[in-house]
């Protein structure tokens, strides 16, 4: 493969043929976007969606525009009360706590579930979020914290609410040809407590559902709760009915099942050949109520 967007001489490879673009530089990345998102060009961040349906030819890009190179897109940092995370920050860097207090912790409990180490090593947190899987871990994490996403584009910058971002099954608000650049969490105080759970047939396999739950205690009754669920619908989503269930009540059994009930009838279930809607409905009750109890525990 050569550089500079020139089409390769064709010894027999698995993808079908392509031109590559390596920018150093963000600006350099958003303007070879621009020039080759009309020609079906793709950002290449970790690879690890994209290219193995590249190998099937199910996806046939004509360019790939691979931000790999971009140092500043690397960055990971705490500014104010958000933790801003770079488009090139795999998946393995938040296998340590990454910030103080609850949001390091729940990022590293919740990176465990996905995939297996090699694809942890090199998978990026913004390309997961790019490619909006519904059962992606980070999408949850998105929708659950509100997060923002800052999409830029030759022409500037935007930021785009998480409720405002996922449209349907991976398919987003990002233009083709805007670069997710960052994604921002907000901190969360020292006394929110949090608890996530997964359930899949096999460990490193996608969640078939999964639910994720914060809330704090202001005297000894539940505030600011929050209840998402991932791997069930199109795209994650926080669950209103769920989070008025709980909502100033004690943090007790009849509080966490009626939050169960809720967010059970609340989703319009995905049914796919392995999982009928039925039975997704009957694990959100499960992993609702497994989620709440641990972060109760
Ligand atoms: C065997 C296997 C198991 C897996 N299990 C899980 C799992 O349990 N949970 C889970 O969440 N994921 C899982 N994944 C997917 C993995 O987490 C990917 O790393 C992730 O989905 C995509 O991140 P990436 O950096 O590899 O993106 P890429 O594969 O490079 O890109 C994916 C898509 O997003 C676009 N994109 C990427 N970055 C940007 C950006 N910054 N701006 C705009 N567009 C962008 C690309 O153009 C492409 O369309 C698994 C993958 C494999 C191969």
């Amino acid at each position: 493969m050569r550089n500079g967007g020139r089409p390769m001489l064709p010894p027999p490879m698995k993808p079908a043929p392509f031109h590559y673009h390596a920018p150093k530089t963000i600006e350099e990345a958003v303007a070879t976007l621009a020039r080759v998102a009309p020609d079906d060009g793709r950002v290449l961040a970790g690879g690890q969606s994209l290219v193995p349906t590249m190998a099937f030819r199910l996806a046939r890009p004509r360019h790939l525009v691979d931000i790999n190179g971009v140092a500043a897109l690397a960055r990971l940092a705490v500014e104010g009360e958000k933790l801003c995370i770079g488009a090139c920050v795999r998946h393995a860097a938040f296998e340590r706590p990454v910030a103080k207090g609850p949001l390091g912790e729940l990022l590293t409990e919740v990176v465990h579930h996905i995939a297996h180490r090699p694809i942890r090593a090199r998978g990026t947190f913004c390309g997961s979020i790019a490619h909006a899987d519904p059962a992606s871990e980070w999408c949850l994490v998105a929708a659950v914290l509100d997060a923002e996403m800052v999409a830029r584009r030759a022409r500037g910058e935007h930021v785009i609410a998480a409720k405002d971002f996922f449209d349907a099954i991976m398919t987003t608000a990002l233009e083709d040809n805007e670069l997710l650049t960052e994604v921002r969490l907000p901190l969360l105080s020292a006394d929110t407590r949090f608890g996530f759970y997964e359930f899949n047939r096999r460990a490193g396999d996608f969640a078939i559902a999964m639910a994720l739950v914060t809330y704090r205690l202001k005297d000894s009754k539940i505030a600011e709760p929050r209840v998402a669920l991932g791997g069930v619908e199109a795209f994650p989503r926080r669950i209103a009915n769920a989070e008025a269930a709980l909502d100033g009540r004690a943090p007790n059994a009849d509080a966490f099942a009626a939050a169960a009930d809720a967010a059970a009838k609340a989703v319009d279930p995905l049914d796919d050949a392995l999982n009928t809607a039925d039975y997704r409905r009957g694990l959100v009750r499960t992993v609702v109520l497994r989620a709440l109890e641990r972060a109760a525990a």
